[in-house]
């Protein structure tokens, strides 16, 4: 897609045009929005891939690039949201799953996989001492969640306030109607005495306390150490279980963010990448809590789930923990993820734009000051072909070259140089 000079009067004409041009270039994703619209709602069954005008369909992903159905090419940043660490093609994964797929699916037994994928997890969180597989972030969650209430005997959970923990829990604006219905404390993230106030107010009713050492979905906002340490402190204080969700930050360092904070939860939860790439989710913790799934004791919770330890997650997600995302490899690529937030980031700042990024490592937050000016961002640099989430999230993969992350700022740059003066206005 060509780019040139934009001359717009505010923010909103300038996110109007930018619509244009995209509907103009993208009449295939179109089509196929409009035909899926007539079997799924809004042409949607993920609510976070739409996006206005409508979003652009995909039709193939190599390494760290995807091609969209009209044939353009995007350096994709999107990720997956997260899942999407060892790109769309990694050899070793691709590899792994070939050779699971000769050996046949939906065995319906234990296979040679599981346990060693089991171990390698083990081995490298150290809040694991037992673990069970799942099929996603959310039911890792829910099965966490559950475990915790049964296993404390009490009702409540407490959550902080725009949390995304799954389809079910999500506590952005007070709360979702979808929400499982578990009586929710929600506290301010990130203000340690709001936490303690209110953990003190409901102690012997809360069974868990379930936080993001840092918030994804909200925008790649980290805890400081301390709110994370005043929660670890006074959960065991009162007997509650204290569950990371580390969903997404576990790509954040070698043992999760959990390691690089030097802070112990009871009980982790684990998905995205950690599959390899295919649907997955993970929960454990410590030995005492997790051995009572132990099916060998007459009074064990039973935890079903047909796809839980199917082949192709199992293998995939082995040969990429063991071979590919080794502790190395993942400092090496949070480093590279810090020194390109520095780079975005002095893109913005030293412009006055009203732009702030945040984020640890791989994953980049970018806030902008309101809404069109964030969908003018989007479209913008999708123009420029630089596919990321709407929300402003932004995800290294293992495949990206320097010349993908030079490719970005560059893109960023374009966009700063066109439109400073209406992000300033605005
Ligand atoms: N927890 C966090 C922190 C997440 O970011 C997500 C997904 N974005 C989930 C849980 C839910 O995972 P899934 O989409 O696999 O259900």
């Amino acid at each position: 897609m060509a780019t040139a000079p934009r001359r717009n009067i505010d923010l909103a004409s300038a996110r109007a045009e930018a619509e244009h041009r995209f509907i103009a270039a993208n009449p295939k994703s179109r089509v196929l929005f409009d035909q899926a619209a007539e079997a799924l709602p809004g042409g949607n069954t993920r609510t976070v891939l739409y996006y206005a005008p409508f979003p652009l369909t995909l039709a193939r992903g190599e390494g760290a690039r995807v091609w969209d159905v009209d044939g353009h090419a995007y350096a994709d940043f999107l990720c997956e949201y997260t899942a999407g660490l060892y790109g769309h093609s990694h050899p070793v994964i691709m590899a792994a799953l070939r050779e699971a797929l000769d050996g046949g699916i939906v065995l319906g037994g234990h296979n040679k996989a599981e346990g060693r994928f089991a171990a390698a997890l083990c081995a490298r969180f150290p809040s694991l001492d037992l673990v069970r597989f799942c099929n996603s972030g959310t039911e890792a969650n829910l099965m966490a969640i559950s475990t915790a209430r049964a296993v404390t005997g009490r009702d409540k959970i407490m959550v902080f306030d725009g949390a995304y923990h799954g389809g079910v829990f999500y506590y952005a604006h007070g709360g979702m109607p979808l929400n499982a219905p578990f009586p929710t404390v929600i506290a301010p993230y990130d203000d340690t005495q709001a936490a303690l106030d209110l953990i003190a107010a409901n102690a012997r009713d809360l069974a868990a306390i379930v936080v993001e050492p840092m918030q994804g979905a909200a925008g790649c906002i980290p805890a400081s150490r301390d709110f994370l340490a005043a929660l670890r402190e006074a959960s065991a204080k009162h007997g509650i279980i204290l569950i990371f969700d580390e969903v997404m930050t576990s790509r954040l360092a070698p043992g999760g963010l959990q390691e690089a904070l030097g802070i112990t939860p009871d009980m982790t939860t684990l998905g995205k990448y950690l599959g390899g790439g295919l649907t997955f989710g993970a929960f454990g913790g410590r030995a005492e809590i997790m051995k009572r799934f132990d099916p060998r004791d007459a009074d064990a919770f039973p935890h079903a789930g047909t796809f839980n330890n199917n082949v192709l997650t199992m293998a995939a997600g082995l040969a990429g923990i063991t071979k590919v995302y080794t502790p190395e490899a993942a400092v090496a690529l949070n480093a590279r993820g810090d020194r390109l937030r520095e780079r975005i980031a002095a893109v913005f700042d030293a412009h006055g734009t009203g732009v702030r990024v945040t984020g640890l490592g791989s994953m980049l937050g970018l806030h902008f000051a309101s809404e069109d000016a964030r969908a003018l961002f989007h479209l913008d640099l999708l123009d420029r072909g630089q596919y990321f989430a709407r929300r402003g999230m932004i995800i290294l993969s293992l495949p990206m070259t320097d010349a993908d992350l030079d490719g970005l700022v560059a893109a960023v740059e374009g966009f700063r140089a066109d439109h400073a003066a209406l992000l300033a206005a605005g």
